[in-house]
């Protein structure tokens, strides 16, 4: 039997899985084991990382794996990195699921920028008090030096160092509704919306909110795939690759 590996952490990998399983093709997701209560994907499950490129190596040999999906997130770069670095020694062939970006539409009012840190430099040059920030719990450090700001800050775990007291620490998973963005942003009086292009319908509501508050929108832009990954981004060509 075919034995795919997908890079999971994601809702295109739990997708991916379900499309595989049950169609020939014996399905292995991995997960990196840092959220506390994983939505877990159907068929065989592996948690945390690999060890870099050689260990990930060494685990497609053992494992006898035919063919690597990486479905991380658009943010999980260095495992991308380490996935083709691995295929490139092996010859696994490598494929990388990648969902599309967002795209600005009418009325929005976005300022792109290539890092957390330069979001963090163009919180601080601009006039808003009052961050919507959901960059994610390991961003926080970024952003908290801010002087006379105050962030909400959006996440699925808490984050591991105690938060300053300017900082009000809001623990939800999407999918969410804009409705319910619309009040978030109405009952803490938000100026401002700092956010990584995730891309995808579960995370996209706020940006709807955003546009319809007239809220300024900071979107943080993907890392480059590395040169040469074969990539597409949807499931349904994932699969009909995985399979061979
Ligand atoms: P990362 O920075 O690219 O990865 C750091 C290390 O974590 C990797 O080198 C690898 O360790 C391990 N790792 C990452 N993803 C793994 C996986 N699916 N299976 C096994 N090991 C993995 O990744 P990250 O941004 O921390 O993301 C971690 C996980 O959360 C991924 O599964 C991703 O899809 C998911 N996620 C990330 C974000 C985000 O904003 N970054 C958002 C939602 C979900 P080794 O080098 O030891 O192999």
């Amino acid at each position: 039997m075919r034995r795919v590996l997908i890079l999971g952490g994601t809702a295109e990998a739990r997708a991916l899985a379900a499309e595989l399983t049950g169609e020939g093709t014996h399905v292995v997701s991995s997960l990196a084991g840092r959220v506390r209560n994983p939505r877990l994907p159907v068929g065989e499950v592996r948690e945390g990382g690999f060890g870099g490129p050689d260990g990930l190596a060494a685990w497609l040999a053992t494992e006898r794996i035919d063919a690597v999906v990486d479905a991380t997130h658009p943010f999980a770069a260095r495992m991308t990195a380490s996935a083709a670095e691995a295929s490139a020694r092996t010859g696994v062939p490598l494929l990388l699921l990648r969902r599309p970006g967002w795209r600005e539409s009418p009325g929005d009012a976005w300022q792109r920028v290539s890092s957390l840190e330069e979001a963090a430099d163009r919180l601080a040059e601009g006039a808003a008090g009052r961050v919507f920030l959901t960059t994610g719990r390991r961003s926080l450090p970024v952003f908290t030096g801010l002087s006379g700001m105050w962030l909400l800050a959006r996440s699925v775990d808490p984050p591991d160092a105690p938060v300053p007291a300017h900082v009000h620490v809001l623990l939800d998973r999407g999918p969410y509704t804009v409705e319910g963005e619309r009040s978030l942003i109405h009952e803490h009086r938000l100026d401002v919306l700092v956010t990584k292009d995730s891309g995808g319908e579960m995370t996209s509501a706020k940006l709807v909110a955003a546009r319809e508050l007239g809220l300024p929108v900071i979107m943080v832009d993907r890392p480059a795939p590395p040169p040469g990954i074969l990539l597409v981004d949807t499931v349904t060509a994932a699969a009909a690759w995985a399979q061979g």
